[in-house]
This record gives structure tokens, C-alpha cells and sequence, in this order.
């Protein structure tokens, strides 16, 4: 699964990006199809298919996710940032490695 993962192949480098920020658990990129000025990936290093594959285990790892995106947001969109995290089909989730997207630049509109 992970190997022919979009996102893990991204992380491992085998496919490029432009990395904004890493560290040992996480890294974020951007978005090859911005929507927002500011428009940045922020994914675990692990495998998670979803929120939905997280575990009570996986809590520090979640709370750091949340912590980096909100340094990432503070710091590229210090007028105000959105975080957005699709979660399966209907929510529009098209890449199967969770991802938090870090959205921001411009004012944006309400969530439909
Ligand atoms: P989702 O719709 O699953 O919430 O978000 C997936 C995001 O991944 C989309 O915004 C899409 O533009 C982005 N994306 C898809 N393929 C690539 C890629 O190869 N590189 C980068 N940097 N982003 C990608
Ligand atoms: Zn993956």
C-alpha cells in the first residue's frame, strides 16, 4: 500500500515537491493545484489512510500534526489561515495518505 502510495512516495522523496517544512514525523509541501495563494500539504511520515485510521495510539502524533499546522499557518498566513482535512469519498478525499491542507493568502468563503 505504502509503496505505491502518492504522498509516502512524496515523503521518501522518489517523487518531487516543494517542501516547506519536515521534521521526523511529518512533512509539508506544496500543493501541486493551489486554490489559495497560500496552499500547503502537511502529512505524517507514517502511512495513515485517513482520520479514520487513527488510533488513541497515534495521539501525540495527531496533536503534533495540528500543532505544525498551526505554526505553518501562523507563520505563511499571519492575517488568518483555514484548516481542512477531507476525510473519505464524499467529503472529497482523492489521495488516500492524510493530509492536512494549510489554505490561506486571500479572504475565503464560507464552507459549502
Ligand atoms: P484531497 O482532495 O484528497 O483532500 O487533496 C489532495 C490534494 O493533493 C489536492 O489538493 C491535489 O491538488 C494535491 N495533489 C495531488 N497530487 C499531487 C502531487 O503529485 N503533488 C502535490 N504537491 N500535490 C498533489
Ligand atoms: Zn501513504
Amino acid at each position: 500500500m505504502a509503496g505505491s502510495c502518492l504522498f509516502c512516495r512524496i515523503v521518501a522523496g522518489e517523487l518531487s515537491s516543494r517542501r516547506v517544512y519536515e521534521d521526523d514525523r511529518v512533512v509539508a509541501f506544496e500543493d501541486i493545484q493551489p486554490v489559495a495563494p497560500v496552499h500547503v500539504l502537511l502529512v505524517p511520515r507514517r502511512h495513515l489512510a485517513s482520520l479514520a485510521d487513527l488510533t488513541p495510539e497515534d495521539g501525540d502524533l495527531a496533536g503534533h500534526l495540528l500543532l505544525v499546522a498551526a505554526r505553518l499557518g501562523g507563520e505563511l498566513c499571519p492575517d488568518g489561515y483555514r484548516l481542512l482535512v477531507n476525510t473519505g469519498e464524499e467529503a472529497g478525499q482523492t489521495v488516500g495518505h492524510l493530509h492536512l491542507h494549510v489554505l490561506g493568502g486571500r479572504r475565503l468563503g464560507a464552507l459549502g
